[in-house]
């Protein structure tokens, strides 16, 4: 699926050179630039060079460098002049989360006191035996083999 989608797919042809961006990294794994629909001045996207649909597929190194340049980025777009009061690290993972485009991305964004987003949700309340009960299962899976394939 990821191989095949690549040539279509909007992040490869920015990493091929074939679309425009306005980058703020660049390097042999990752490539970092603005995103075109920010939710605040600064916003920026952070995807690896190669294609990989889903954050599971990223291998290592890739998996931590994504988080390591972000992390950077966070930092910088605090020194910058941007208005940054605080940072959103955001990664959509799957149609259901929010992901848009099939090529795995972290999102960093600025944010501010008073701007206009919102993380709208109902939280749960669950037990402490429900939380002890799903945090097992997470234990165990954590602990299983790496992907099969
Ligand atoms: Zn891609």
């Amino acid at each position: 699926v990821a191989e095949a989608s690549a040539t279509a797919c909007t992040f490869c042809r920015i990493v091929a050179g074939e679309l425009p961006a306005s980058l703020v990294h660049d390097d042999a794994d990752v490539l970092a630039f603005m995103d075109v629909n920010p939710v605040n001045p600064g916003h920026v996207l952070v995807v690896p060079r190669r294609h990989y649909a889903s954050l599971a597929d990223l291998p290592d190194p890739v998996d931590a460098r994504l988080f390591v340049v972000a992390q950077r980025l966070a930092a910088a777009l605090r020194k910058s002049g941007v208005r940054c009061e605080g940072v959103n690290l955001f990664l959509a993972d799957g149609a259901a989360a929010g992901q848009d485009v099939f090529h795995c991305h972290l999102h960093v964004r600025p944010r501010y006191a008073g701007d206009a987003v919102r993380h709208i949700y109902d939280p749960g309340h669950p037990t402490r035996s429900e939380l002890d009960a799903i945090a097992a299962r997470i234990r165990a899976a954590s602990l299983a083999p790496e992907r099969a394939g």
